[in-house]
């Protein structure tokens, strides 16, 4: 209902707190919009191939819960997860190396609220935290929400330029006087840059947080989804105490669910757990429940390997599709997993308003700019392969790749 010509509206903005005030709409759900016009291919979105999607077994253990375990599923749980299911996974964690015990893991409604909860126990306003260059868009707008200030690390082939971060913090604590909260990371198959963190930074990373006594936010939804090469320690295997990890099974299993966890130290744990009770009181029981019973069965493996051989004939799809149709100028990333590449293209390209003449030509993208903190890079895109068909990639890439060449002069 609008406001009749009597009323007088309220002036929302006046009533808006400080932090609000500060807070855009995802221009990725923004851009998604545009992006669902008929006849776009859309390589923007995060989205897993839902053709994929193991309905069949998510029915049977459905039907299964319903049956014997209903007025549990249905009922609120406890704050910090089922048990039985944080079970499972501290179990799944201690095989990655991360010497954990049942305290130190809590159940999220999957990882944006985790990240949501980390901003919300650690940030003041103007408090300053380390995010690398680019960032995944999310965590940004979760922290921007509670008003922090930004110091961003440049990231290239190895992930995070540990030797910048050292730089950074020797320049923040010793001279600025400034103490940053944490170093946020996206160690494997980064989104957006499709990169991972080599063997020797993270160890280095370990050492600098351990050293500056800055703790590390790892944000790993994408390692297990690897489909080449061999798996790296995760960063909380390698120091229990100063970093807190975030997993989901939403690139996994099912975003639909809204499930993940988080790992880290015990206290930190509990406050994460008060933060949690009047986030949402506890996540959802039905679907703890179902990704338990799911585990237990033994149908994450056989799923995730389908994914990881699905994933890579995408992948591999695009990169040569990219080989032929792009413009030599335009460098990319090869990811050895995960779900992203990122393509660089010479500075005069601004993808911003490059991304209007793609909508022209039915394919979409998302800019890259709204992964910087400051937003100063513009000659970026994200491009993802999990969702399109194979069909859509090569025309997708197609068409964009006529445009660069345009645009480039070619
Ligand atoms: N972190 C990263 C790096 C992501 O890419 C995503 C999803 N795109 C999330 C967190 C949040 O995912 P979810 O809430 O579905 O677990």
């Amino acid at each position: 209902m609008g406001v009749s010509p009597n009323e007088i509206g309220i002036e929302w903005e006046k009533v808006y707190a400080e932090r609000a005030k500060g807070m855009r709409a995802s221009e990725i759900r923004e851009l998604l919009k545009v992006a669902k016009q008929p006849g776009v291919i859309s390589l923007a979105g995060g989205f897993p191939d839902p053709t994929l999607f193991p309905v069949n077994e998510i029915k049977e253990v459905t039907d299964f819960v319903l049956l014997n375990e209903g007025s549990d599923a249905l009922q609120y749980g406890v704050t910090e997860g089922l048990k039985q299911l944080r079970e499972i996974l501290v179990e799944r964690m201690r095989k990655e190396g991360a010497d954990i015990g049942l305290d130190n893991l809590i159940i999220t409604t999957a990882s944006q609220q985790g990240l949501d909860l980390i901003a919300k126990i650690f940030i003041n306003p103007k408090d300053t935290i380390i995010v690398e260059s680019p960032s995944y868009l999310g965590a940004l707008q979760a922290f921007n929400a509670f008003e922090a200030e930004f110091v961003d690390i440049r990231i290239n082939k190895d992930g995070m330029d540990t030797d910048i971060l050292e730089d950074t913090l020797k320049d923040l604590i010793f001279k600025k006087r400034i103490k940053p909260k944490f170093i946020y990371t996206v160690p494997n198959f980064h989104n957006p840059a499709g990169v991972t963190l080599s063997l020797e930074r993270r160890k280095r990373l370990v050492e600098l947080s351990e050293k500056y006594q800055v703790p590390i936010i790892e944000d790993d939804p994408y390692g297990e989804v690897r489909f080449e090469g061999e798996a790296l320690p995760p960063l909380i295997s390698l120091d229990r105490s100063h970093v807190i990890t975030l997993r989901t099974f939403s690139k996994i299993l099912s975003p639909g669910l809204r499930l993940g966890w988080i790992v880290g130290d015990p206290e930190v744990v509990r406050k994460i757990v008060i933060a949690k009770q009047a986030a949402d009181l506890c996540s959802p029981s039905i679907t703890q429940n179902i990704v338990y019973h799911f585990l237990k069965k033994g149908y994450l493996e056989p799923y995730l390997e389908k994914v990881r051989v699905e994933y890579k004939k995408k992948r591999d799809l695009m990169i040569e599709s990219m080989e032929k149709y792009f413009p030599e100028e335009v460098k990319f990333t090869k990811p050895e997993g995960g779900l992203f590449i990122w393509a660089s293209c010479p500075k005069s390209i601004n993808t911003e308003e490059l991304f209007f003449e793609a909508i022209q030509e039915k394919v979409a993208y998302v800019i890259g700019a709204s992964f910087y903190a400051h937003r100063d890079i513009h000659n970026c895109m994200r491009l993802n392969f999990s969702l399109p068909s194979h069909e859509q990639i090569e025309e997708g890439i197609k068409r964009l790749g006529n445009l660069l060449k345009k645009k480039i002069g070619k």
